[in-house]
């Protein structure tokens, strides 16, 4: 499905990009809700984690591995730092491309709302 996550991996409009490779990109949540607050997508356009198919299981923990990778290298790591993916109406998904956020620089309440 075409979204605005879309025009982001072809450059049509501008976001705040910390990694791309092969698979996948991260860029800066335009509305934060942490000090940091990062998302990671598949270039593929998997709609959502319920949506991926068996042979996704490689990209959906690369998602996972990179999102990691990530909070390290932008210092969340030792403090901690949380992931989420939304899915669907009640999981709060805006956004119909599969996307992990990154969560962190500050103490994160659980549960969440
Ligand atoms: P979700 O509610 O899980 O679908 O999350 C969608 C996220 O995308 C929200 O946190 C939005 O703030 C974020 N978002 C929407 N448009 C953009 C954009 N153009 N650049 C960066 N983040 C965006």
């Amino acid at each position: 499905m075409e979204t605005i996550f879309s025009k982001i991996i072809r450059r049509e409009i501008p976001a705040d990009i910390v990694f791309e490779d092969d698979h996948c990109l991260a860029f800066r949540d335009i509305a934060p809700q942490a000090p940091t607050h990062i998302l990671v997508i598949p270039k593929k356009p998997i709609e959502r984690v319920a949506l991926a198919a068996t042979d996704d299981a490689p990209l959906l923990g690369h998602l996972l591995a990179t999102a990691a990778t990530i909070a390290k290298q932008v210092g969340i790591a030792e403090s901690g730092f949380r992931l989420v993916i939304n899915n669907g109406p009640n999981g709060g998904e805006a956004v119909p491309h599969l996307h992990v956020h990154l969560l962190g620089g500050r103490a994160l309440n659980w549960p969440p709302g």
